[in-house]
C-alpha cells in the first residue's frame, strides 16, 4: 500500500476546523485535524510531499520521519507539530479503517467505551468564532452575537450581559439540562478600567467579581454538574494564587492556565500554594513538555491539546507520564467532529481520565459534517462504536458550504 495524494480542507467553525487526508493506492483513506495556526495549510502540504510513495500503515516510522524533517523549525512546538499532529491522526484512521477495527483497539483497547465530555460554556455566552490570530469574525453561519468591530481573544470587551452571575447560572443549567456532568466557563475579565493587560495582576474588585461568577456557576448546577474555570494565562503567579486560594472552599473542578505557560516554575508555585486543582497542558508540546509539568509538580489536572501535542501515539505517552504521578488528564479539545472523535478514542483507551473537552456547541452544524447527521454527543458522552478507523464519514457536501474561502478542500 502507498501513499497517492496528502489533501487538507479548512472548515470554518468556531475556529479554523483544519482537516487532513491521506488517500492510498488500495482506495483506503485516513483523516485527520490539526489544531490551528497560521500558515498551517501549506506546512501539512510541504510535509505531504514526504509521505507520497511511503505505506501509510508505518505509522510511527513516518511520524518520525516528519519530525526529523522539521528538526530545526519544529522541535519545541508550535504549527509545525500541529501539522504532523493531524498527519499522524490521519494515518492512525487509515491504518484503522485497513484492518477494520476502531481506532481505540490500536491503543490497546478501552476501558470505557462512553467517553465523558466537559461542555466548555465561554463567558456565560458564546464567542461565536475567532480566526487564526484570535480576531473574532463573522462566518456565514453566525446568528449576529459577535460585535461588528472586531474583538481580540486575549483581551475582551465588556458587553452587556455577558460575565454576569445570572449569565453563568444560565448558561450552566442549559448545559446540564443537556446532560453535561462537567462545564467549563472563561474567568479571565474584560480589564477593569486602568487595569494594564501585560502587568498580570487582579486588581481586587475583579478577584471579588471571580469569585461571584464562580459561585453563581457552582451554585446553579450543584449536585448536577462540576465546573472548571479558565484563566488564559492572564495572570501573575501571586495574583492566580490568591485567586486559588480563595477557591479552595469551594467545589471547583479545576483552575485552569493560571499563568502563561512557558515557564514550568511559575506554573508550580500555583500549583504547589494551593489545594484548588490547576490543569494546564494546552500549550505543552510532546511528552518532553508534560514531563517537565509532571516532574516538577506544577500540574494536578493534565489537559494536552490532542490535535497539536504531538500526534495520537504521543499522547498516549503523555498519559502514560501522568500516569506514572499518578494525575489524571483531561483533554483541550477545540475540534470539528473529527478531532473530536480522535481524542475521544484515546480518552477511551487510557486508564486516567477525567472529561474530554466540547467547545463547539455554538456551532449549528458540527453535527452535520458526518454523514447520516447523528449527533455525536448525546447526554454528555460520545459514545464510541465498533466502526473502523474514527468511525464516520465526513458529508462532504455540509463540509465544502462552511468551508473557509481561498483554502484548497481536499484538492
Ligand atoms: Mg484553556
Amino acid at each position: 500500500m502507498k501513499i497517492t495524494r496528502v489533501t487538507t480542507a479548512v472548515v470554518e467553525g468556531n475556529f479554523d476546523w483544519t482537516l487532513v487526508r491521506i488517500d492510498s493506492d488500495e482506495g483506503v483513506y485516513g483523516i485527520g485535524e490539526s489544531f490551528f495556526a497560521p500558515g498551517l495549510t501549506s506546512i501539512i502540504r510541504a510535509l505531504g510531499r514526504l509521505l507520497i510513495g511511503e505505506d501509510p500503515r508505518q505509522v510511527e516510522p513516518l511520524t518520525r520521519k516528519l519530525r526529523l524533517a522539521t528538526a530545526p523549525s519544529a522541535s519545541g512546538g508550535g504549527a509545525v507539530l500541529h501539522a504532523i499532529t493531524g498527519i499522524e491522526t490521519a494515518l492512525w484512521d487509515l491504518a484503522a479503517r485497513d484492518l477494520s477495527v476502531p481506532l481505540y483497539r490500536l491503543f490497546g483497547g478501552a476501558f470505557r467505551n462512553r467517553v465523558r465530555m466537559y461542555a466548555d460554556c465561554h463567558a456565560g455566552e458564546a464567542l461565536e468564532s475567532i480566526d487564526e490570530v484570535l480576531m473574532s469574525r463573522r462566518p456565514s453561519w453566525s446568528r449576529g452575537g459577535v460585535a461588528e468591530d472586531a474583538e481580540a481573544h486575549w483581551d475582551p470587551v465588556e458587553r452587556p450581559g455577558v460575565r454576569t452571575p445570572e449569565s453563568y447560572a444560565r448558561r450552566a443549567q442549559q448545559m446540564a439540562d443537556r446532560g453535561f456532568t462537567a462545564l467549563k466557563f472563561d474567568i479571565d475579565l474584560p480589564r477593569a478600567p486602568g487595569e494594564d493587560l501585560h502587568a498580570r495582576t487582579i486588581p481586587p474588585a475583579q478577584m471579588d467579581r471571580q469569585v461571584e461568577l464562580i459561585q453563581a456557576a457552582l451554585e446553579a448546577v450543584e449536585g448536577r454538574a462540576e465546573v472548571a474555570f479558565d484563566c488564559h494565562w492572564r495572570y501573575a503567579p501571586h495574583d492566580a494564587l490568591r485567586l486559588a486560594r480563595r477557591l479552595e472552599g469551594l467545589p471547583v473542578l479545576w483552575l485552569e492556565d493560571p499563568v502563561p505557560p512557558e515557564n514550568v516554575a511559575a506554573m508550580a508555585v500555583v500549583a504547589q500554594g494551593t489545594t484548588t486543582p490547576i490543569a494546564t497542558g494546552e500549550n505543552t508540546y510532546l511528552a518532553q513538555g508534560f514531563t517537565q509539568l509532571i516532574d516538577q509538580r506544577a500540574v494536578d489536572i493534565v489537559a494536552p491539546d490532542l490535535q497539536k501535542a504531538g500526534g495520537l501515539s504521543e499522547a498516549r505517552r503523555i498519559a502514560e507520564l501522568a500516569d506514572r504521578s499518578y494525575l489524571p488528564l483531561a483533554p483541550h479539545n477545540i475540534s470539528s467532529p473529527v478531532g473530536t472523535l480522535a481524542s475521544a478514542h484515546i480518552c477511551a483507551a487510557i486508564p486516567n481520565f477525567i472529561a474530554l473537552e466540547w467547545h463547539a456547541a455554538g456551532v449549528p452544524f458540527f453535527d452535520a459534517m458526518l454523514a447520516g447527521g447523528h449527533p455525536i454527543i448525546n447526554n454528555g458522552y460520545v459514545e464510541l462504536s465498533d466502526a473502523p478507523g474514527l468511525g464516520v464519514e465526513l458529508d462532504l457536501e455540509v463540509c465544502r458550504r462552511y468551508a473557509r474561502p481561498g483554502e484548497p478542500f481536499f484538492e
